[in-house]
């Protein structure tokens, strides 16, 4: 982490002889594209000039042959390498000063403006941010496919279906269970279907729309929560992932697994407005391709006012 002058301090710094005449200054700034120099005599930093000092000498129309050491400003506040961000912007701010000289046993070791150390601190804010948001995703994740887990499936559904009340936006939910898994982990051993769902999960996310979220919803069930999609536009999405599958064999020692998929849906309405009662409804449908042959979509049957059983059939 940047908290510390020595990692953000400048370290070629440009100095010069309190005896040294203020042109010999103005060159050596305007030479180095720099606003400072510090004075130094006897490898000691004593003093410092900076634009501001040159400004008010052509202000008041003083003499240029002047030595620096009659214009610079002294004593000269500085800090030690060691000195933490925070503490070196303290001083700048209480001594109204934008640049520290970094001193290490009487010696000039760098410069610090006050840029740098916004620069850095910034740099830290962001890589700290960045290391939150790593944990944030890790309990987010399902180790083995990468994907969302059934955790956060919980934190979106409850926000898409927040939305979809308050905006009456469309919404469906699609879950997958995939067909005879135990026979490919008996048949195959356990790495190859791991094998098999990663390539699924790999699948369903290339195929998905930006806005869709792909999750492992549990050990061979997946979960798409499809935001501005109702069944008809996601019943199309599922039996494209049924022919890509088709397409896209598992192959293991020469020989191609069959792997299909069973897919139910349904959508979001005012009747079933619940993540239980979104899930119930599309395992149940999920249960009818089941049980329909397999390796097919089946969406869920509608929930109106006339029709509130469908919720509550087992
Ligand atoms: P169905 O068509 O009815 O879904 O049959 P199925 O054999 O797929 O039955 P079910 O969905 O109940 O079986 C899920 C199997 O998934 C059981 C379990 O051994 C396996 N499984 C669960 N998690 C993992 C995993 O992380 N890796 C592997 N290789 N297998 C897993
Ligand atoms: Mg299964």
């Amino acid at each position: 982490m940047l908290n510390r002058l020595d990692l953000v301090m400048t370290r070629s710094i440009i100095a010069i002889s309190p005896d040294s005449n203020i042109i010999k200054a103005v060159k050596l700034m305007q030479d180095n594209k720099i606003s400072c120099i510090i004075v130094v005599s006897n490898n000691s930093p004593v003093g410092i000039v900076t634009e501001r000092d040159i400004v008010n000498i052509v202000a008041n129309g003083e003499n240029f042959e002047k030595p620096v050491s009659e214009i610079m400003s002294q004593p000269l506040i500085s800090a030690g390498p060691k000195t933490l961000l925070n503490r070196a912007l303290n001083i700048m701010r209480t001594n109204h000063i934008r640049r520290l000289p970094v001193i290490e046993n009487e010696t000039l070791v760098g410069l610090v403006t006050e840029t740098n150390l916004l620069v850095a601190s910034r740099r830290t804010m962001i890589a700290m941010e960045q290391k939150h948001q790593k944990t944030k995703n890790l309990a987010m994740e399902d180790k083995i496919t990468g994907l969302y887990n059934r955790r956060y499936f919980q934190s979106v559904m409850k926000k898409e279906l927040n939305r979809a009340r308050r905006y009456g936006a469309l919404l469906s939910l699609i879950l997958i269970d995939i067909d005879h898994f135990k026979k490919i982990n008996d048949t195959f051993g356990h790495s190859v279907g791991d094998a098999v769902l990663k390539k699924l999960s790999k699948i369903f996310r290339d195929s998905a729309r930006k806005v869709d979220i792909v999750f492992r919803y549990g050990g061979d069930e997946f979960a798409i929560v499809c935001p501005i999609s109702g069944t008809r536009s996601s019943r199309i999405f599922a039996e494209r992932l049924i022919k890509t599958i088709e397409k896209k064999p598992v192959i293991h020692n020469g020989t191609k697994l069959a792997v299909t998929i069973s897919v139910g849906i349904c959508k979001y309405t005012s009747m079933s407005s619940s993540i239980e009662k979104m899930v119930k409804r599309a395992d149940k449908a999920l249960y009818r391709a089941k049980q329909n042959g397999r390796n097919q979509v089946c969406v869920a049957e509608r929930v109106t006012s006339e029709n509130p059983q469908v919720l509550m059939r087992g």
